[in-house]
């Protein structure tokens, strides 16, 4: 199996790992990734070397087709328990993000009211004002933090242009609680250097680092599907479950997703 794209602004429900019944919204183009980070894991393969002009689906569009979707699944009896948006990229990087989140919250109380609205982000937008009061709004407002090492997170994670994990990291105070960590765990090599962020000095800084942002829960998981990458391994089961008793000890809530 190959890295993959989606080719539709509304997709399932599926079956997530993570979230249960999930009906997903794409709002990224469908020809092209469109993110502003390089995971060496990203299941939808690589990220160009610059961000080029795009045209997102509209906002019209993508209410058109989500309330279509709801309005479906709702006469057939189909329930969902969260609206997750993914997809083709970093879903924040969409320039009406704000509108679309309250559209979607609008919907969501229409057809299903007991469904949660989960984000998964990268969080490089959080310290926009529009972008961190949208992801404040949600229940499931998810965050990728694979480490807190500058070195490891170019390694992972190669974000586009200037990332700081230390202003990260006062962004998310801000939310005080209202975020949920997600931490994808994984090793082998790339370009023939050693990946590991279940060290004993990553793990020691990420704890540190949660402590001080007090999430509501942390995400805990690995690679499940192929990666751009081919020199990359699954992390063990009892190695996320070694991770999450630290976190255990450390009063942090955890979810092991294997
Ligand atoms: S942040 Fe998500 S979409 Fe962007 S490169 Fe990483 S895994 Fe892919």
């Amino acid at each position: 199996m190959s890295t993959f794209l989606f080719d539709e602004i509304i997709f399932g429900p599926v079956k997530s790992r993570r979230l249960g019944i999930s009906l997903g919204i794409n709002l990224l183009p469908y020809n092209s990734k469109f993110c502003n980070f390089n995971c060496i894991y990203c299941e939808c393969g690589w990220t160009k070397d610059k961000l080029e002009k795009q045209s997102f689906h509209s906002v019209e569009v993508v209410e058109k087709e989500l309330n279509n979707k709801l309005l479906d699944l709702y006469n057939n009896n189909i329930i969902i328990d969260v609206i997750t948006f993914a997809g083709n990229g970093e879903p924040t990087l969409h320039p009406f993000f704000d509108v679309i989140i309250d559209l979607t919250i609008k919907a969501r109380n229409k057809f299903f009211p007991k469904a949660n609205i989960a984000v998964l982000t990268n969080g490089t937008m959080i310290s926009k004002p529009k972008v961190f009061n949208s992801l404040n709004k949600i229940e499931q407002n998810i965050l990728k933090i694979d480490s807190v090492i500058p070195e490891t997170i170019q390694l992972i994670n190669g974000p586009l242009g200037n990332y700081n994990i230390n202003s990260t990291l006062e962004n998310l105070k801000k939310f005080n609680g209202n975020v949920i960590i997600q931490t994808l765990f994984v090793k082998g090599y790339y370009n023939n250097v050693v990946v590991d962020n279940t060290s004993e000095i990553e793990l020691t800084s990420w704890i540190d680092f949660l402590l001080k942002v007090k999430p509501n829960k942390v995400m805990i998981y690995t690679i499940a599907r192929d990666t751009p990458v081919k020199t990359l391994e699954k992390v063990n089961i009892e190695t996320l479950e070694k991770i999450a008793n630290l976190l255990t000890i450390n009063n942090i809530k955890s979810q092991i997703s294997s």
